[in-house]
């Protein structure tokens, strides 16, 4: 057994390294535990579209390859980590996206303005996963967080009263004060706690690829009646594709080209794509986001349909919230029980991310069911919505603005 640490993180992907970043901020030094062998490279200029994992379907796939899954930084979550100097690192290398338009046949069914937003950031700010783990990783490096270990995979915690004793996999252990599970969804067994899961039927393949696409710096999503095909500028001059799909056989990439140019009706657009990964979706969490000195965080807590685009946002907004409650435990004395104010704030933090959580995958369920094949009556039903006062609750719900923490990061009309 070595040492007694405050806080033990387990997992270094983007939520993990948050949570590091933003306890070293406040003075505390939380022990990172990551059973990959190595930091995720950032990807270089653009070029995080190589690195690709599915929802996890893939199992070791997912350590393997490099990854490049969350694409969009929305609204609240960059208000919330201004403060520990993130935000600017990640809007450093991002696109900015402004206006989403929904088409169907190539005609405009309508736009979602985020530029019309009433946040700090109108627009959806896209970056491929691995530099923005890698800007994160820079953010908790300068608040002087320790070093994350890498291959130290963590295979059981165990209660100890005043203490977890956080077993790995080759056998080592060490001891600390509380920890935090941000693992993903494969690290949910550390917890004694059910976790409940909703697999979705829909099948995906994407990919990131060279911008040949007329649509410039707009998302676009096409109601296609053979399935959706959204498309996201990112930056470099590149651009995301993931087209719904139906069970099929055949080369994925050629799958997927045939989708865009029939989708899109652009030949130029589908002739960039090279590559294509499939993935399934699934909303998926755990019942509860802690017991004792043990919570779940990001992914491990909850998992809502990437579609939706959200899972890693409502994962930062777990990690800045959480970690002001664990500096006041420790400053408190970590070695007893919470006080009971902060045991009813720890209380209303679950609540309030729970609530957050289950907001999160009913967008992201609606999305999902808006992209299956459809009839031109789902069509005629989002053109409609798209021309009516509802278009801005779209905006501010992509955006995040009805996650609870988006009260305290919301500008003053
Ligand atoms: C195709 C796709 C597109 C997506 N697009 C978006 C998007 O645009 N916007 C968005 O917000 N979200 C998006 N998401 C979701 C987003 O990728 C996840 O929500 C996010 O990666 C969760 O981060 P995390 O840190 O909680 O978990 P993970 O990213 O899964 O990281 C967990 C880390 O913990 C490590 N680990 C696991 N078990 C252990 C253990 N026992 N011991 C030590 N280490 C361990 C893993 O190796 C990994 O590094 C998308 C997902 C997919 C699949």
């Amino acid at each position: 057994m070595s040492g007694l640490a405050d806080v033990a993180v387990v997992g270094a992907g983007p939520v993990g390294v948050l949570l590091a970043a933003e306890l070293a901020r406040r003075g505390v030094a939380a022990v990172g535990l990551e059973r990959r062998a190595d930091a995720v490279p950032d990807g270089g200029d653009g070029d995080g579209g190589r690195e690709v994992s599915t929802h996890d379907t893939s199992g070791d796939r997912a350590d393997a390859a490099l990854r490049s899954r969350a694409v969009g930084l929305h609204a609240t979550a960059l208000a919330a980590m201004e403060a520990s100097g993130a935000t600017d690192r990640l809007l450093a290398g991002a696109r900015l996206v402004r206006v989403g338009e929904a088409r169907r046949g190539g005609r405009t069914l309508g736009v979602v303005r985020f530029d019309r937003l009433h946040a700090r950031h109108p627009y959806v700010a896209t970056l491929p996963q691995p530099r923005t783990e890698a800007a994160l990783a820079r953010t908790a490096q300068v608040w002087g967080a320790p070093a994350v270990r890498h291959g130290a995979a963590v295979a059981a915690l165990i209660p100890r009263g005043d203490r977890v004793e956080v077993r790995l996999d080759d056998g080592g252990a060490l001891e600390a004060r509380i920890v935090v599970v941000a693992g993903g969804i494969r690290a949910r067994g550390l917890l004694p706690l059910p976790a409940v899961a909703r697999p979705y039927p829909d099948h995906y393949l994407m990919t990131d690829c060279g911008d040949t696409s007329d649509d410039g710096d707009r998302a676009v999503v096409h109601l296609d009646p053979r399935g959706v095909l959204e498309s996201f500028p990112l930056p470099g001059g590149r651009r995301r594709y993931v087209a719904w799909m139906s069970a099929g056989e055949g080369d994925p990439a050629a799958r997927l080209r045939e989708a865009v140019a029939q989708r899109s009706g652009s030949d130029a657009a589908a002739r960039a794509v090279d590559d294509a990964s499939p993935f399934g979706v699934a909303r998926s969490g755990l019942t509860a986001m802690r017991a004792g000195r043990v919570f779940a965080i990001g992914d491990t807590a909850h998992e809502v349909s990437p579609i939706g685009g959200q899972g890693m946002n409502l994962g930062f907004l777990d990690a800045v919230t959480l970690a002001p409650l664990l500096a006041r435990w420790l400053r408190e004395g970590a070695e007893g029980a919470p006080s009971v104010s902060l045991r009813a704030a720890l209380d209303a933090w679950e609540r309030a991310r729970r609530t957050a959580a289950s907001r999160s995958g009913r967008i992201a369920a609606v999305n999902t069911m808006l992209g299956r094949p459809s009839r031109a009556a789902g069509a005629e039903a989002v053109r409609f919505a798209l021309a009516t006062p509802a278009r801005t609750v779209l905006a501010h719900a992509y955006a995040m603005g009805f996650d609870p923490a988006a009260r305290s990061y919301r500008v003053p009309r």
